[in-house]
């Protein structure tokens, strides 16, 4: 597919381009492709190389009519034939540098684009039918024909190009069409994969901020939260709502049970404490081992204390047994809960400080309990 495209044509040559004189179907070939490599160019980014082209092509025209025009004027003379094809040809360059100085008002790709479409016309229409007729007429008198005889016989054989023309406008389509399907097929692919790129860019970015284990946000994640929820609550002024919560003796529930016991049991509890933070705004965070963190949007007015409680309540009531806690035959949290209104120079580790020495107040309270007030 992608050599095709790397010969992506505007104007496929046609054998009904070909008037029978091999110089000038030569010339007209090498116009052709120059025409192909100046529409090439419109799809880079380098406008000196369009201009390039523009000005090889033009140059290049200019050398093949001088060139026609003496084959043709060896056997027309001043015919008016002779005349009126000068013409055609004198009205082509002046007709390219017209277009061309529409640059600066428009871009150069439009300029080109404008200029291709023009030169295909152009140059099909005057190979088929101007050349053509006169190759013919050439042909005629080489034979022997006069001159008139030779138009005559030109004309006749010419009756039919208007077919000729259907005929290879055609094929020129059928070229194009294949060519369009290739891009469009290209151009599938493409979105397909920058699709892929998309997802798998969304992908890296949740793995970047989430815990393999239970899936919920990492602690790296916590510190970018905190510090917009800090943002927030200054300019809102409200408070922020911080608990750490801490498996209970959780290090005999590894010992005893295994470590992969241990993992389900800490997903169990990512799991539920993501399903107490359903509310928008409230936010689940692994922060360590078999420690949790849990950020509440600062326009929740729910109590510390309370919400505390129902996250303590909805871990005991998973149930998972723990035939080694001192404390419980389930697996249960401790929680220190800080309910504040931050100041500008807080940051997270004040907030984790108090709430870090809250759960120490709760462990050492027996465990399975909550402490979100100062204790003294
Ligand atoms: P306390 O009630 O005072 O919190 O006692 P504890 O045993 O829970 O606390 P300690 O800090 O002594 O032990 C924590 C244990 O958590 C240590 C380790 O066995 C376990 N742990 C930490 N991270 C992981 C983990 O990723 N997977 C598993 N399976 N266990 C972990
Ligand atoms: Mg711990
Ligand atoms: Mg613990």
């Amino acid at each position: 597919m992608s050599s095709d495209l790397d010969h992506f044509e505007v104007f496929p040559w046609s054998s009904n381009f070909e008037t029978g004189h091999k110089a000038i179907d030569d010339q007209h070939k090498i116009l052709a492709n120059l025409l192909n490599v100046l529409a090439s160019t419109l799809v880079g980014v380098d406008t000196s190389e369009t201009n390039l082209a523009f000005d090889k092509l033009a140059e290049y025209a200019n050398e093949h009519f001088t060139e026609e025009e003496s084959i043709w004027f060896e056997y027309f003379g001043e015919d008016p034939w002779f005349v009126s094809h000068q013409m055609s040809h004198a009205s082509f360059l002046p007709k390219v540098m017209e277009l061309k100085k529409l640059e600066g008002k428009t871009t150069l790709t439009d300029v080109v684009e404008q200029t291709v479409k023009f030169l295909i016309r152009w140059l099909a229409f005057h190979i088929i039918d101007n050349d053509k007729r006169m190759a013919i007429t050439v042909d005629a008198i080489q034979k022997g024909s006069s001159i008139n005889e030779a138009k005559t016989i030109a004309d006749r054989q010419m009756s039919g190009s208007m077919r000729t023309l259907i005929e290879t406008v055609l094929q020129m389509y059928d070229g194009m069409s294949s060519r369009t399907l290739d891009l469009m097929r290209e151009r599938n692919a493409r979105i397909k994969a920058e699709q892929e790129l998309k997802s798998a860019n969304t992908k890296l970015q949740e793995l970047a901020v989430t815990d393999q284990l239970t899936g919920l946000y990492n602690r790296r994640y916590l510190d970018s939260a905190f510090e917009r929820e800090v943002r927030r609550a200054l300019r809102e002024n409200t408070a922020i709502t911080y608990l750490l919560i801490d498996i209970d003796y959780f290090k005999s529930f590894n010992d005893n049970y295994g470590h992969v016991e241990g993992d389900n049991a800490l997903k169990q509890v990512g799991a539920m404490l993501n399903e107490v933070c359903r509310r928008p705004g409230d936010l689940a965070f692994r922060v360590g081992g078999e420690e949790f963190g849990v950020l509440v949007s600062s326009n929740s007015d729910e109590d510390v204390g309370l919400f505390g409680e129902k996250i303590r309540a909805s871990i005991e009531g998973l149930k998972i047994p723990h035939m080694y806690s001192e404390i419980n035959k389930y697996v249960t949290v401790s929680v220190g809960a800080v309910f504040k209104r931050p100041s500008i120079e807080d940051s997270l580790a004040e907030f984790a400080t108090i709430a870090d020495k809250r759960l120490y107040i709760a462990k050492s309270q027996g465990r399975n309990c909550v402490v979100s007030t100062e204790q003294t």
